[in-house]
């Protein structure tokens, strides 16, 4: 049997360049995903016949400008998906460097916003930190040098997410999206293909349609992993891009865990909210902003997360409408456009999403749309829904968290998954988190995967990975 250096599991950005980094290394990586295409998160796909769009998300956080040139994306077709300043000093892999970094960002009181260019002219009184750290501060005096209201500003912050914008402490929000966020030209997928092509060059051998179901142990450590197809894989490091719960609680059995992982696993909440509509529609809609925040108020904001706590689908959902530009989606003279829905919950209180749910869901989006643009549904010729289980289902995501867990003020930064900071180190000695759930997570694109990877070279040149 083939012995490997390293294997990681799952091939979305992160697991793409973990394997990259490691392969150019000169370990022996080996690269495993349970679907047929690579990305992940990172894809876009034909909803309906001629019309493209990101199932998922619409963008993601701009990749580390060092990674970007290390992996030479942009001659692999990645364009305009570099990122500098914070993910830059992450990649540093130094909690100390980490901390410092995100009090930078607290005390540069109008970051958050003025990264989303919303802001106008400099706030004339701080912004941060409020007496109460609640999003509503924040956004009521962002919002008072901009035409976007506080209710927009907000939802534009949470994006997908559900949180109560009145709530002390909310504000961490406003953190977690240190860098910039991007939309590659062609899409998300030519990401994941500039990505792939980079991790296959660098000699990582890249392996689709197999599914990991277990991480093997011997002697206290890892020492490969099982596949839903019988065969197994030796290998010295596992790398693991799936979330925190999906990662311990379906890759080990769970008497075997130590205590400490078992209960900080259990607790570790997840945040899934969101839901996708895609919109095939047959006119060029002009003259439409390309993105709107459709919501009435932050007070509507709070109402929805209440639902959402109750698992009701609420009408005040705050729905971000994104009509694509990019000729590449749509035939001529049509157009994408896709809704993302925040406070959807994964589970409903009145039974599983049904057919009637979801067409629920899309009547919120559509009818969200017709505010903005009127007439818009009926230039409607095709239409997809994506509930949470959907994205639990497609992305094998804990409850279709793309967050990788709920953003909150003991789950996020040195907390996160992992209470003592050591994240990606795990209490498996060989195996590192590098998904969403990973502590550099949130600070962009691939920088979880790159982190774990530099810890896992690190541990090898200091001997531990004998
Ligand atoms: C604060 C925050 C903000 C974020 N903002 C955004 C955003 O705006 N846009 C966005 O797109 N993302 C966003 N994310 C998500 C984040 O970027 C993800 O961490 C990252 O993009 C996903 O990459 P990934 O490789 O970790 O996971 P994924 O892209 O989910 O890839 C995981 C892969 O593993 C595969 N897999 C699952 N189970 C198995 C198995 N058993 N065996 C083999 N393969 C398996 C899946 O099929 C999938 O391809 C955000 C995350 C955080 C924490």
């Amino acid at each position: 049997m083939v012995r490997y250096d390293a294997a990681v599991i799952g091939a979305g950005a992160d697991g793409l360049a973990a394997a990259a980094l490691l392969a150019r290394a000169g370990l022996k990586a080996i690269l495993l995903e349970r679907n047929e295409r690579v990305g992940g998160i990172l894809a876009t796909t034909e909803f309906c016949p001629g019309f493209w769009a990101p199932p998922f998300a619409d963008h993601v956080a701009a990749i580390p400008q060092e990674l970007f040139w290390e992996l030479d994306l942009g001659r692999r077709g990645a364009l305009t998906m570099v990122a500098g300043g914070g993910a830059e000093a992450l990649l540093a892999n130094d909690l100390a460097v980490r901390r410092l970094e995100l009090l930078k960002f607290a005390s540069e009181v109008r970051a958050p916003f003025a990264r989303r260019g919303l802001f106008a002219k400099a706030p004339t009184r701080p912004v941060w930190p409020s007496e109460d750290w609640c999003i509503r501060s924040l956004a009521e005096i962002a919002g008072s040098s901009t035409e976007t209201s506080p209710a927009q500003l907000a939802a534009s912050l949470l994006d997908g997410r559900s949180c109560d914008p009145f709530a002390a402490g909310s504000a961490v929000q406003a953190l977690v999206g240190i860098s910039r966020y991007e939309e590659p030209v062609g899409g998300l997928g030519v990401l994941a293909t500039a990505l792939e092509s980079a991790t296959r060059a660098a000699g990582a051998e890249v392996k689709l349609g197999l599914e990991v179901t277990d991480i093997k142990r011997s002697r206290g450590r890892v020492s490969g992993i099982c596949l839903a197809d019988g065969g197994e894989i030796e290998a010295r490091a596992v790398v693991s891009t799936l979330d925190l719960k999906r990662t311990f609680l379906t890759l080990f059995p769970w008497n075997e865990l130590p205590p400490e992982v078992v209960s900080r696993t259990s607790q570790f909440r997840m945040g899934a909210s969101r839901a996708r509509v895609l919109f095939a529609l047959d006119a060029p809609l002009k003259g439409v902003r390309p993105t709107t925040h459709i919501v009435s108020s932050l007070q509507s904001i709070a109402e929805a997360h209440a639902n959402f706590r109750d698992g009701l689908l609420s009408g005040n959902a705050p729905v971000t409408l994104r009509i694509h530009r990019d000729p590449r989606m749509a035939p001529k003279g049509k157009t994408v456009a896709t809704a993302t829905l925040s406070a959807i919950p994964f589970r409903l209180f009145d039974g599983p999403w049904s057919h009637e749910k979801r067409e629920r869901l899309c009547e919120i989006a559509l009818s969200a749309a017709d505010t903005v643009i009127p007439g818009f549904r009926e230039h409607l010729v095709g239409v997809r829904v994506i509930a949470p289980p959907d994205i639990e289902e497609e992305l094998g995501a804990t409850e279709g968290d793309i967050f990788g867990g709920e953003i909150a003020g003991d789950q996020v930064f040195g907390y996160r998954p992992w209470l003592d900071g050591s994240c990606p180190r795990t209490p498996f000695a060989g195996l590192y988190l590098a998904g969403p759930s990973a502590a550099a997570a949130p600070y962009g694109t691939c920088v979880a995967g790159v982190v774990a990877a530099r810890a896992l070279l690190a541990d090898g040149k200091a001997g531990y990975l004998k």
